[in-house]
C-alpha cells in the first residue's frame, strides 16, 4: 500500500465497470481495477477520473476565477456560520467516512476533516477546484469526476454524503451510503429563499419542498435547520459573490450588477438531514445515463 491517501473506496469510472480500484504495486499512488483499467495520481495528490463521455465541455465546472472568488469569500468569513452549523448538524463521529459531492475547492470538507478527524473524500467536475482542494487539504482524497453520472465510489462506502450548494444525484447518493441502521445520513445544503436577497432581487423560489420531493424515492427527511446572517460587503466582496455564483445560462446567477458599491448582504442556507431508505426498495443501483 502506498503512503498517503486511501483509495480503497474508489470504483473504476470506465463506463459499466465500477470494479473496486486498488493501489498498484509499483506505488506512486497509481490505482487499477480487476479489469486492468488504471489511473495515475496527480502530483498534488488528486485523481482525475473524468471520462471523455462524461465531459460537458473542454473545461467543465467552475473556472479558476470562480474558484478563487469563492476562496476569498470563505477566507473573509462570510460562510463561517454555515461551517459552524455543519459540524454540529451533521453529527459525524471521528473517523467516519464522508463524501462531499460537488465539493468545489474543498472548504467545507477540508475544515470538517481537520476539526473532526473524518476520513474525507471530495469529488467535483472542476479541475481547478480539485487542484486547489488537494493542495490546501492533503489529508482528504480528491477526485475529478462528473457527479451527475455514476459516482466513482464503491457501493455503501460512506457514513455521510454531503451536498453543499451543489447539484444532486439522489440514486447515486443512496448507492454509496451505508444503510440507515448504521447511522448513515445524507446532508443537503441549499441556498435559502433569502440568500443574497439584496443582490438577486425578490421572487426567489424555496427549494426545500422540491428537494424533499425529488429525494423521496431514496431518502426520508429526518431533520432540517435554517442558518443565516447578514454582513456588510465592500465592492470587492460583492464582485467576488458575482464571480462565485455566475453560471452561464442560469438567469438567477446574473442578477448582480457590477460596481454597485458596498452594502449589507444576507447569507442564508437550509440544511436538510436525510435518512437513506433500504436499498431493496429501489430497483437497480446504478444511475441512468
Ligand atoms: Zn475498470
Amino acid at each position: 500500500m502506498s503512503p498517503g491517501l486511501p483509495a480503497q473506496r474508489l470504483a473504476c469510472p470506465v463506463r459499466g465497470c465500477l470494479q473496486p480500484l486498488g493501489y498498484a504495486p509499483e506505488g506512486r499512488g497509481r490505482v487499477f481495477c480487476g479489469r486492468g483499467h488504471s489511473f495515475d495520481r496527480a502530483r498534488s495528490g488528486y485523481y482525475n477520473l473524468l471520462q471523455p463521455q462524461d465531459r460537458r465541455s473542454k473545461s467543465p465546472g467552475d473556472s479558476k476565477t470562480a474558484t478563487e472568488a469563492r476562496r476569498r469569500l470563505h477566507r473573509r468569513g462570510f460562510t463561517q456560520p454555515l461551517l459552524d452549523a455543519l459540524s454540529a448538524f451533521a453529527a459525524i463521529e471521528p473517523g467516519a467516512s464522508a463524501l462531499d459531492v460537488g465539493c468545489g475547492d474543498g472548504f467545507y470538507l477540508g475544515a470538517l476533516v481537520e476539526a473532526l478527524g473524518l476520513e474525507g473524500h471530495g469529488v467535483d467536475i472542476s479541475l481547478p477546484a480539485i487542484e486547489a482542494a488537494s493542495k490546501r487539504y492533503p489529508a482528504a482524497q480528491w477526485v475529478v469526476a462528473n457527479a451527475d453520472r455514476t459516482l466513482p465510489y464503491q457501493t455503501q462506502a460512506f457514513d455521510r454524503v454531503l451536498s453543499i450548494n451543489a447539484r444532486m444525484n439522489p440514486s447515486e447518493f443512496q448507492r454509496v451510503l451505508r444503510p440507515a441502521a448504521s447511522g448513515a445520513r445524507l446532508l443537503v445544503v441549499l441556498p435559502a429563499a433569502d440568500d443574497l436577497c439584496e443582490l438577486r432581487g425578490s421572487g426567489r423560489i424555496d427549494r426545500v419542498e422540491r428537494t424533499v420531493t425529488e429525494f423521496a424515492p431514496h431518502f426520508e427527511l429526518a431533520e432540517r435547520r435554517y442558518v443565516g446572517h447578514s454582513a456588510c460587503l465592500d465592492a470587492e466582496a460583492i464582485d467576488d459573490v458575482r464571480l462565485a455564483i455566475y453560471r452561464p445560462g442560469d438567469p438567477e446567477s446574473s442578477v448582480i450588477e457590477p460596481n454597485i458599491g458596498s452594502r449589507s448582504v444576507r447569507f442564508a442556507w437550509d440544511l436538510l438531514l436525510f435518512r437513506p431508505l433500504a436499498m431493496e426498495e429501489v430497483p437497480g443501483t446504478f444511475a441512468s445515463e
